[in-house]
């Protein structure tokens, strides 16, 4: 049985996402609506942004990037992130983002495997970036730019020089127009690749199209202001966001990078998260809207420090990214006497492909936006009905394209048919409302960040002391934590490794949110199938069984 959205499919534009946001000839404001969310008085509007986003096509153009080559940027957020995404999309070139708290050696596979033609690297990056290039081997000193938005150029620093130097000139790009882009080119061109592991195996780069960002910020927009026409004129009113959710991500991007621009909703934006920066910015700026992942919802229902600001401005909290308990959506929504709406999405359909309507669907993922079909099907790829969980198929201009270079593991994501495997297992009831009711497929959520087990293991049998190991979530407490289980080679054991030494030895070889916090323990075997794959289910059976015992 296909579901289907309870809304109106909607006519989704075809064209370069930047003559979405910014159609032809139509005037461009010049009141700003990117905010630095500690200092206002650092903003951009559309305008000035449209400047940065026209001079970076332009310098990306006289660098000799190709339409298809990909750029990557390497930076906390700041009010330019936008333009670079912008910039770099709107040039028919595929924007890529590496997050900053990564390793030397996860920017080189992120290097290699994208085969960047440039990166912008914020200055504080830029000796790890270096480091990784040179591993990397594929990008050159004369590629690499620091990126920022100091109002003056950086100094060159150990032979990078700032990003201000590469774009054109504020006035040779006065006139520029970038290069539209037909229907079926909207479709298949790619503008970002954003990184997921899927279902299964290693990260790999998400190729979402044009058509397929269009698509997502007009569905979103559907839910959001379901009585607004913006064809006619309609505009947002009176909302302020707050952003904060990283730029590397593609939850981050759809706010920041597209809605705001799209409807000119300011945005106060993040350079790192501090929880009491955060709450001041909320009462400073009277924010109206959040788009939070559920870790915050906890910090916002028990942090003693909430109390001390004024919050009344907040209107309604988006949270995604990660599960969220009845309880505490109700909570929060008490608390703030604000409504809290839960969402699903995932990397592989843009952001989102199912959004809560209304509050009395709390509990719920809620209901498919325009132009979602979904399907349930069991372990034996047949469809289930009502009330029946199975693995959740979504078929939606807003779906990816396709894994970067790896032909085989699209292949393995799509049914025969063009439906994606999410390997989320869900629920649906008769009036279209949507559970996730658990997870088939092997990623560990950390923080509503994505870890994948096999990046953990490979990284485990680096060390002389494994024989063999696997990775799982622990979930304790409603949070998910990255756990191992190892098998000592026979030194080890009669050396007495501890499961600590392993621990500690993992920790500064990956970014943070991948560290082995939910322990590692060693065990006699890892359980497999004859073919050698690992037996995931039994795995998680382990881990919930520990899970008690904490
Ligand atoms: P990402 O690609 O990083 O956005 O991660 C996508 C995955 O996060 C989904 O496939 C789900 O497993 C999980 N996820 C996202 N939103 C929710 C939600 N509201 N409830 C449960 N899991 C979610």
């Amino acid at each position: 049985m296909i579901h289907r959205s309870p809304l109106e499919d909607l006519d989704i534009p075809k064209c370069n996402v930047l003559d979405y946001l910014y159609p032809k000839n139509a005037p461009v404001s010049n009141d700003p609506i990117w905010f630095d969310a500690a200092k206002f008085d650092i903003n951009v509007s559309p305008l000035k942004m449209l400047s940065w986003i026209k001079r970076l096509i332009m310098g990306l153009d006289k660098l000799g990037l190709q339409k298809g080559d990909v750029c990557l940027i390497h930076t906390p957020n700041h009010v330019l992130v936008p333009a670079a995404y912008l910039g770099i999309v709107g040039g028919g070139r595929c924007f890529s983002a590496i997050n900053p708290i990564y390793t030397v050696e996860e920017i080189v596979h992120q290097m290699k495997l994208t085969n960047a033609k440039c990166l912008l690297s914020h200055p504080s990056l830029i000796e790890r970036d270096l480091e990784a290039a040179k591993k990397a081997g594929t990008l050159s000193k004369d590629q690499i730019f620091q990126f920022n938005d100091d109002p003056e150029p950086c100094k060159e620093k150990l032979g990078v020089k700032d990003w201000r130097y590469m774009i054109a000139s504020e006035k040779e790009a006065e006139n520029f127009r970038w290069r539209a882009l037909g229907r079926e080119e909207s479709e298949k061109t790619i503008a970002t690749i954003n990184f997921s592991s899927g279902t299964t195996g290693m990260p790999k780069g998400v190729m979402i199209s044009h058509h397929a960002l269009i698509a997502n910020v007009a569905q979103t927009a559907k839910i959001r202001w379901p009585d607004k026409d913006f064809d006619r004129g309609d505009t947002v009113e009176d909302e302020r966001w707050i952003g904060f959710l990283p730029l590397y991500h593609a939850y981050g991007q759809m706010y920041a990078n597209l809605m705001s621009c799209k409807f000119h909703v300011p945005i106060y934006i993040m350079r790192q998260f501090v929880y009491t920066d955060y709450l001041k910015c909320i009462q400073e700026a009277r924010i109206t809207d959040l788009q939070v992942a559920p870790p915050i919802l906890v910090m916002l229902a028990k942090r003693p420090e909430t109390k001390n600001y004024d919050l009344s401005s907040i209107r309604t909290i988006l949270s995604g990214g990660a599960p969220l308990g009845k309880e505490l959506q109700n909570e929060v929504a008490r608390r703030f006497n604000c409504e809290v709406k839960q969402g699903w999405g995932m990397t592989e359909v843009t952001c989102g492909s199912i959004l809560q309507i209304e509050p009395k669907d709390n509990g719920t993922i809620g209901r498919l936006i325009p132009n979602n079909q979904m399907k349930l099907i069991d372990d034996d790829d047949k469809e289930v009905g009502f009330d029946t969980p199975g693995e959740m198929l979504i078929k939606a201009p807003n779906v990816m394209l396709g894994y970067w270079k790896n032909e085989q593991a699209t292949k393995d994501t799509f049914t025969s048919d063009g439906w994606l495997k999410t390997g989320d297992v869900a629920v649906i009831n008769k009036e279209g409302y949507i559970w996730i009711v658990d997870r088939k497929k092997e990623l560990i959520k950390v923080n509503a960040l994505q870890v994948a087990p096999a990046e953990l293991e490979a990284q485990l049998l680096e060390n002389d002391a494994v024989a063999d190991a696997a990775a799982v979530g622990i979930t304790v407490h409603d949070e998910e934590y990255p756990r191992a289980y190892i098998v000592l080679t026979d030194e080890a054991k009669k050396a007495k490794v501890t499961p600590k030494q392993i621990q500690d030895w993992f920790k500064p070889r990956v970014a943070k949110h991948k560290a082995l916090v939910g322990g590692v323990k060693i065990v006699d075997e890892i359980p497999k199938l004859q073919s050698g794959k690992i037996q995931r289910k039994i795995l998680r059976d382990w881990s919930k069984r520990d899970a008690a015992e904490v």
